[in-house]
């Protein structure tokens, strides 16, 4: 199995200093990634998940709205179908495998810009995040969800149950899928939030999602205020979510997996590059 650390779009927010911190001018925009995985599975590709669209891209505040627009900055790259057409005239990636299935961390509009790009793959998601969207816009919803990305009828495999003790969280496996991808539930940021796990030659990788926007907390720090109130803002359980970090805190420090999240560049780039 061989995974790519692909970035489907960034997030540039303004004042940099406020928004994100570290190397760069505090007036200037930051720069965050949305963090994509993209796995060949042999005969086939697998996503998870898939960052801004083209659409997106090109029209972020018809597409995503003022908040992710304006204050995320959303930015230009290139989606995740146009990197896959790359990867193959470069011999990167065999010619003849297709995408037949993508499994979400959760559903907000950053993640789910690519879906339409892939409408034969099978979605996989924690099924109380398809509820929550379905449901529609209760608080920050009109800044959460995107309904034009799922226009196209995604074919849905909901899970609702999580059987399995993976280094003390609750998983579960995919259907059609091997044994050694699970869903993990990582609630907070939304009630089904999920990280995804994979099993490769160097050990475990944990993709998860937005438990945390930005590395800092990961390393038991905090990041800008400014920051910190947007991630609140979002939070749809915030007791869950500080649960959720604590572990995934510990986990790291016990050095038995590669965790990262959706949007820190700092974790990006250590992968990205291999
Ligand atoms: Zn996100």
């Amino acid at each position: 199995m061989r995974i790519h650390h692909l970035t489907a779009g960034y997030f540039r927010p303004p004042l940099r200093g406020l928004t994100q911190g570290g190397k760069g001018a505090a007036l200037g925009r930051g720069e965050y990634v949305i963090h994509c995985l993209l796995v060949e599975l042999g005969d086939r590709l697998l996503l998870v998940d898939t960052g801004l669209g083209r659409r997106d891209m090109d029209r972020p505040l018809r597409q995503l709205g003022w908040g992710m627009a304006w204050f995320g900055g959303a930015s230009n790259g290139a989606s995740l179908s146009e990197q896959i057409v790359s990867l193959k005239q470069n011999g990167d990636v065999a010619a003849g495998l297709h995408v037949t299935d993508i499994i979400m961390t959760h559903l907000d509009g950053d993640h789910t810009g690519g879906l339409a790009d892939f409408p034969d793959a099978r979605v996989h998601v924690n099924g109380l995040e398809l509820e929550a969207w379905r449901r529609g816009p209760g608080p920050a919803g009109r800044q959460r969800y995107v309904n034009a990305h799922f226009a196209h009828g995604p074919d849905w495999l909901k899970y609702r149950e999580f059987p399995l003790d993976w280094f003390g969280f609750a998983a579960a496996r995919l259907e059609g899928l091997p044994d050694d991808i699970l869903l993990v539930s990582l609630p907070g940021h939304t009630l089904g939030h999920c990280g995804i796990a994979i099993e490769t030659t160097d050990g475990w990788q944990l993709h998860a999602g937005d438990a945390a926007y930005h590395s800092a907390w990961l390393k038991g720090k905090r990041p800008p205020l400014s920051l910190q109130i947007a991630e609140h803002l979002l939070k749809q359980d915030p007791s869950a979510w500080r649960n959720s970090l604590d572990k995934l805190i510990a986990l790291k420090d016990s050095g038995q997996v590669t965790l990262f999240t959706s949007h820190d560049p700092e974790m990006f780039a250590k992968l990205a590059l291999r």
